[in-house]
């Protein structure tokens, strides 16, 4: 099943950057491997309430802890894992730890909710769309305690089909992001035909919108459409306290990034979340 024409394998080797081109197709080949012996790692970055100043979810990012070559950021594998038909898979590998993560903290006394990725073609895949419910249906967590976060591309290149994939998730119980907002195409009033419960605004957008006065429109418009679209926003990228502040002062309902945590493993993030609420109080 590995679709390995030149034209994909020169593009990733632009886009990446990072690994070379002979060892872009050896990991194609580790990356079943990797899922089957627990060499993927998931990470949780806490999303800040803004109107309670509680870390109130978490967006599960994933990690390659690769035995010779070091950590792999998604970016190097995921593009390859969805050329290579392995997407799936590791999506519901994924699913699964997230699932079992948010068990094990509730039964510590943290209930938050967490935001998966979820890459475009997948969407488009009946098969998995199928799996994902099964699996949701069978574990013990409510449904509504998931995000799913897609891009708009998603949408765009089967606007029928995705809606149909998104309603079924989203008659679950699962919220649904639109993340990335802003580097694509698509309008608010087209996006309103989804069933989306939240926006998430694009880094290049937000880390200057403290300073920077044509970020700073787009970023405030786009609070206040989405919100009258019925839509919660969150801002991604925050690295700094001024940008933080900003934000608050906007009425943007959460916010991510460095500033408020990095992407850490689960244990940590409990303790970080009881940090912020000590804070907080
Ligand atoms: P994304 O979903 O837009 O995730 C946000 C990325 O920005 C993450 O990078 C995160 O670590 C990084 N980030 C967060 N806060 C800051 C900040 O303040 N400053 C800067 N400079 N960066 C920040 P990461 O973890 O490397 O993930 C990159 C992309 O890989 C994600 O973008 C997502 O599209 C994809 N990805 C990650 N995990 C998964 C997964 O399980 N499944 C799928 N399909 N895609 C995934
Ligand atoms: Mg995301
Ligand atoms: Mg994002
Ligand atoms: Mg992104």
């Amino acid at each position: 099943s590995m679709a390995l024409r030149s034209g994909d394998i020169w593009s990733y080797h632009e886009d990446a950057g990072k690994v070379a081109l002979e060892q872009q197709v050896s990991l194609m080949g580790e990356l079943d491997l990797a899922i089957e012996r627990g060499d993927l790692e998931v990470l949780y970055q806490p999303k800040l309430e803004l109107a309670t100043n509680r870390v109130t979810s978490a967006e599960a990012l994933v990690r390659w802890r690769h035995p010779t070559r070091g950590y792999l950021s998604p970016d190097t594998f995921i593009p390859l894992a969805e050329e290579s038909d392995r997407i799936g898979e590791l999506t519901l590998f994924v699913l699964r730890r997230a699932l079992d993560d948010l068990a094990q903290w509730s039964a510590r006394g943290t209930v938050i909710r967490t935001a998966v990725n979820i890459s475009a073609r997948l969407i488009a895949s009946a098969q998995f769309v199928g799996q994902v419910e099964r699996m949701i249906r069978a574990d013990g967590i409510a449904p509504d305690r998931l995000i799913f976060e897609i891009t708009e591309s998603a949408t765009l290149r089967d606007p029928a089909g995705a809606r149909a994939a998104l309603m079924r998730w989203c008659d679950l119980g699962v919220a649904i992001s639109m993340d990335d907002y802003g580097t694509g195409q698509s309008t608010l009033s087209y996006l309103k035909n989804l069933p989306l419960s939240e926006l998430k605004i694009d880094r290049s957008f937000v880390q200057h919108a403290h300073q920077d006065r044509s970020d700073a429109l787009l970023v405030r418009s786009t609070v206040e459409l989405a919100h009258q679209l019925g839509l919660k926003v969150v801002a991604e990228g925050i690295e700094e306290a001024e940008c933080l502040a900003y934000l608050r002062a906007i009425g943007c309902d959460y916010a991510q990034g460095y500033f408020i945590g990095k992407p850490m493993a689960g244990d940590d993030l409990l303790l970080a979340i009881e940090e912020i609420a000590r804070a907080a109080a």
